[in-house]
């Protein structure tokens, strides 16, 4: 099929090749052969390990204070597989307390999903019919009286994890001071309290840029702040959207991350699971970005286009541990 894969390498070094699953030391060395029949026990692709290099150096070389992290949130910074089902996604896991409005929206997801994925559909109208299904599922929050105490309840329920090592990336990263932008088409609140749930701590350094809700004092769903981000506009999305994270844990001391920092910082690290994500730093005049994508469902039919993309591709839905941690340690070090 005309991929050139390339030789399998220890899983410590740099985005340096293909890395295998470390659970499957047996399959590293048994192999011999690389062709797409084996992507599936693959990790780590890199289309162009020159360039990929040359970025690193350059990265390398201003440090850290240069450096920021934007981040998708389903799929790329949560798992996409759990106990071998979905993982749920921040707006697919809420459950209202009115069950009729939990309905209603996932019949809105019945008829729009399909529109979403459509390959036929033109890009200017599936914009419109994702504002659409954004709009409308969130009248439905609102219609419904979603509460906030149904947002914790929903997330405790949920089958919703990290890619393991997210955590020890994210000390890392507030251990360097490099910042982290959170940008999704998802729920701001559902994922700070997914971070607050499964990571039991808040980072100082992490910003979330999404739909932002607005409670009343008794904790029902008024409204939904600013404009609506959905899976096609993430890229027309300032910076100024981010709300500091610990307004609302009131633990942190200090001032918030300043946003207009942020685009100060020249060299940017972009993680995402769609191609869409690389517009997540187009607000941004960076001079040197290093994207990592996360391939996680249909690996064969896609590898080819990830890898076009993304400088650096994860498959099946690959720990960030062990990978991960190693290569942007040396990046910032
Ligand atoms: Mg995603």
């Amino acid at each position: 099929m005309g991929h050139r894969l390339q030789s399998i390498t220890p899983l410590s070094s740099c985005w340096t090749g293909i890395h295998t699953r470390p659970s499957c030391p047996s399959k590293l060395n048994s192999r011999k052969s690389k062709n797409m029949e084996e992507i599936d026990d693959f990790q780590v692709v890199v289309g162009d390990q020159e360039s990929v290099e040359k970025k690193k150096s350059a990265i390398r070389a201003v440090g850290p204070a240069k450096l920021q992290v934007i981040a998708d949130f389903d799929a790329t910074l949560t798992k996409y597989w759990i106990n071998g089902q979905r993982g749920h996604s921040s707006h697919g896991l809420l459950q209202q307390e009115n069950s009729e409005f939990n309905i209603k929206r996932q019949q809105l997801h019945n008829y729009y999903h399909p529109l979403e994925i459509s390959p036929t559909i033109p890009i200017e109208e599936k914009t419109k019919l994702m504002e659409e299904w954004w709009g409308k599922t969130h009248a439905l929050l609102i219609e419904g009286g979603l509460t906030y105490d149904a947002i914790r309840k929903s997330v405790s329920n949920a089958r919703i994890a990290f890619r393991e090592g997210v955590a020890e990336l994210f000390e890392l990263l507030e251990e360097k001071d490099v910042p982290v932008l959170i940008f999704s088409a998802g729920l701001a609140d559902i994922i700070e309290e997914v971070l607050r749930q499964k990571l039991h701590r808040s980072f100082k350094n992490i910003e979330i840029v999404s739909n932002r809700m607005v409670f009343d004092d008794d904790g029902h769903l008024l409204a939904f702040k600013g404009k609506t981000i959905h899976v096609l506009n993430k890229n027309e999305h300032a910076l100024d959207m981010a709300a500091p994270l610990h307004d609302r844990f009131g633990e942190v001391d200090g001032p918030p991350v300043d946003c207009s920092l942020m685009k100060k910082r020249t060299n940017v690290l972009l993680l995402g699971d769609h191609i869409g994500d690389l517009g997540m730093s187009d607000g941004l005049s960076y001079e040197t970005r290093i994207t990592v994508g996360f391939l996680n469902d249909n690996v064969k039919e896609s590898l080819e286009s990830y890898r076009g993309a993304f400088d650096v591709v994860y498959l099946n839905d690959a720990p960030i541990c062990c990978t991960f941690k190693e290569p942007l340690a040396n990046l910032i070090s």
